[in-house]
Parts: C-alpha cells; sequence; structure tokens
C-alpha cells in the first residue's frame, strides 16, 4: 500500500470534522459526522446520578452500560439502568421500521427517546449524547464543576455509506495495543464501522504466526535510521542491528478485534502479496525468486530498488506458505472480507525467473501481468472457500480481475476502481488525490 494513503485519509477525516456548522441552532450543537436532520428545541437535559435508562432487554442494557461507564469515569456517579421497563429518564424502544444503523434522538429538558430497528442504533444514538456532553466526558478521570448537560433537540440519523473506514498501518508505524484501543474508541465516537488493518509490508510483519516463527523474530525488526523521513533512509546491510521493533501477539488481536467488536467495527485485516512483502521474504529468503541475489531484509524506509523483490509466483512453497499464514489469520479475525493487498508489484525479477516463466507458459499466461492476475487469483479462492469475500488494491486491473475482487481505488482519482466498478465489481473508493 502506498505510503502517502494514510496520510490522505486522516487528512479527509480532519477535513469532514472542520466543514461541519450548527447552523439555525439556538444552542451550539456540534456533531461528527453531521446528522441527517437536526431540529432545535428548548432547554437542556441534565444528568445526574438521579438518571435512570429504561431498557427493553440485556442487549440494549449492554450497549447503554458501556455508555454509562463514561459518566462513572468522568462525572464520578452512574445512571441506573432498568431493564425490562417502561419508565426511565431515558427510554430505548424498538422500531423495527428503521434501517439497520439508523436512530432517532429526541431530547427535551426533562427526558430522552432514542429509537432504533437494534443495537447499532441505539449504539449510535449513544455516541450522539457523548458528543453533545462537555468534552471533559472523554477526560478518563472524575473532574468537579461540571454541568452534565446537553441540548434539547431531535435528531434523524442514518449512514450514507455502509463501509466506513480508517485504515491504520502499523507496519511502516507500528503502534502498540493500547494507542489501537484508543483510535478504535475514537473510531466509533465517529460512527466508523471498518478498521482496515494494514498488518504486513516491506516494513515490518505485525502479526504472530505460530507455525512461521521468524516472521516476528525477524520481520517484526528493522534498523534504525534516526533523524531521516521515510523516504530518505537507506536500506538495510546485513548483520546490522534491528533495535526497531513491534508486533501484536495473537492474544493482541483476539483483544483488538473484541474491543472494536463491542463498538460494531468490523477488522478487516491485510496480508500484502505478492509485493510490500520484503519483511516476510527477509524471514524467509527462498520464498523469493531464485534470481534475487541480492540480501533481503526489513526496510526502514520506501526501499527504492527493493520494492521489487517479491514472492515467486512459480514456487508452490509460496502459496502453501500464504495459505498457512491465512488459517491462522481466519481463526484470528471473524470479518467478512480478508484484504490480500496486490499494490505495486514490479516485475523485474518474475522476468527474469525460471520458476515464473514455466508457470507462465504451463498456466498460458501472456505475460506477466496476468501472472500476477493467477497469483491473486488463486489466493482468492482459496479465501473463498473458507466462506470470506476478498478485497484487493486497484492495481489489480491491470489484468484479468480474478472473480468475487472487491477493488480498493487508491491511484489517481480513482479511474482503476471506476474501471472494475463498470466490469460488475464492487468498490471501496479511497483515492490518495
Ligand atoms: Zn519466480
Amino acid at each position: 500500500m502506498r505510503y502517502r494513503t494514510i496520510h490522505t485519509l486522516v487528512c479527509f477525516l480532519l477535513l469532514m470534522a472542520a466543514n461541519i456548522q450548527a447552523d439555525n441552532l439556538t444552542q451550539p450543537v456540534s456533531l461528527v459526522p453531521c446528522p441527517v436532520s437536526i431540529v432545535p428545541g428548548t432547554g437542556n437535559f441534565h444528568f445526574s446520578a438521579k438518571t435512570t435508562f429504561a431498557v427493553e432487554n440485556e442487549e440494549q442494557a449492554v450497549e447503554v452500560r458501556r455508555f454509562t461507564e463514561l459518566l462513572t469515569r468522568a462525572a464520578g456517579f452512574t445512571p441506573r439502568i432498568k431493564v425490562g421497563n417502561k419508565k426511565g429518564d431515558i427510554c430505548l424502544t424498538t422500531d423495527v421500521g428503521l434501517k439497520e444503523e439508523a436512530y432517532k434522538l429526541e431530547i427535551t429538558s426533562k427526558r430522552i427517546n432514542i429509537h432504533a430497528a437494534g443495537v447499532q442504533g441505539f449504539f449510535y444514538a449513544l455516541q450522539s449524547i457523548r458528543q453533545l456532553l462537555p468534552a471533559a466526558i472523554e477526560g478518563g478521570q472524575v473532574v468537579t464543576g461540571i454541568n452534565w448537560i446537553i441540548p434539547a433537540v431531535t435528531i434523524t440519523d442514518q449512514p450514507r455509506f455502509g463501509y466506513r473506514g480508517l485504515l491504520v498501518d502499523v507496519a511502516r508505524f507500528f503502534s502498540p495495543k493500547e494507542n489501537l484501543l484508543r483510535i478504535i474508541d475514537c473510531m466509533a465516537m465517529l460512527k466508523l464501522n471498518t478498521l482496515h488493518f494494514h498488518l504486513t509490508d516491506d516494513n515490518g510483519w505485525r502479526i504472530e504466526i505460530k507455525k512461521y516463527p521468524e516472521l516476528t523474530e525477524i520481520g517484526s525488526r528493522r534498523v534504525e535510521r534516526p533523524g531521516k523521513n521515510f523516504s530518505e533512509r537507506r536500506n538495510p546491510r546485513q548483520g546490522e542491528p534491528t533495535v526497531e521493533k513491534g508486533y501484536y501477539t495473537q492474544d493482541d488481536i483476539r483483544e483488538i478485534v473484541a474491543y472494536a467488536q463491542e463498538r460494531h467495527i468490523e477488522v478487516i485485516p491485510e496480508i500484502e502479496m505478492p509485493a510490500h512483502s520484503n519483511a516476510a521474504l527477509a524471514a524467509y529468503p527462498l520464498l523469493a525468486c531464485p534470481v534475487v541475489n541480492k540480501y533481503i531484509g526489513v526496510l526502514p524506509g520506501l526501499g527504492g530498488m527493493n520494492a521489487d523483490v517479491i514472492y515467486c509466483a512459480g514456487n508452490d512453497s509460496v502459496f502453501t506458505f500464504l495459505q498457512d499464514v491465512l488459517d491462522e489469520v481466519l481463526e484470528l479475525f471473524p470479518s467478512k472480507y480478508i484484504h490480500l493487498g496486490g499494490d505495486e508489484a514490479r516485475k523485474t525479477h518474475w522476468e527474469a525467473c525460471p520458476l515464473c516463466q514455466a508457470r507462465m507458459k504451463q498456466e498460458k499466461l501472456e505475460n506477466e501481468e496476468e501472472l500476477q492476475g493467477y497469483f491473486m487469483g488463486r489466493m482468492a479462492r482459496y479465501v473463498q472457500s473458507k466462506g470470506r469475500e476478498v478485497i484487493g488494491w486497484d492495481e489489480l486491473t491491470n489484468a484479468t480481475i480474478p472473480e468475487g475482487f472487491i477493488i480498493q481505488g487508491w491511484q489517481g482519482y480513482g479511474q482503476a476502481a471506476m474501471k472494475a466498478a463498470e466490469l460488475g465489481h464492487r468498490i471501496i473508493m479511497t483515492p490518495a488525490r
């Protein structure tokens, strides 16, 4: 995945935040993303130790408890939750007429009514209340002298997009588990529902794979290049100490996935292939084409000419290896989708590799782009045989797109993804420009 993409995604989110205007309101209502409709009322609703929630069932109580934990932590009181009761200051009522993620939130000075079809809608209504509360609610410790009020307002809301994602690139910049949980919490507050977890790249392999321990023993460590920008960092020399490190154990991954699930966020793992694989190949160099005769190390920066060190498409051990890796990944991530990468594969070694050339002949492939199509298609069929769907970057449009691929557009202004859409493929639009 191109390095610039992550910055673009973050900037996009910031722009969305800056553009929200709370027009026509007597009191400031600041919500991101902006709800479909906001109608101002009069006065404020006041949260206190006496506030009670009335919920219909335990499922709703779970959602409300997660919200009241914020008050416990920041305000020092915990509203009561009455299950199976219709009388309370804040009432949750199921309305099956609403769409899955939609909600209606009526706040008056006396009470709050929340309507939704199910837990996701209630969760998002509670996130809106969270944003309407004083900012101290996010402080993480009890603050005194705060009036825990929210303005009277009626909000009707539902998402415009089904896939509301954030890509986190922990391969280039490892982020400890604690930071990731905080990121997930902030995503929830912004009603995002998909975390694209970029776990492997030239610059680090960040997920423990029991069958191949060297992926993390070697692949999660790299040399330091202090004071240098990512694009300026020299490639490693053999024998240089690898002091920068970090990866998630399988227990860490389970905790991250569960934490996200509780917040209605699907975590989609990305295992890059055939390129962006220097970290894996540093650990298992025999999986590169046999014509590669230079040292393969985990790259501290962009890597320059090492971008052509990629998995060999003619070596069956590569497919066995990747299937074994995916077996463990599928076990850890219950997501409907698995991202297989597929971007920026330079074919110079494939052109010179006898194994790759033999594969092309055997499979009657016209060129190396079609060889990549073969590679991605073979891996996609494996993932699909396990009941999951596959996502790949928009370079897959360079050859025949393997069946069933959802194409994620990053190049240019998204033209390649549009081409895939015209061919009937589903797309995720994240153009870097
Ligand atoms: Zn090869």
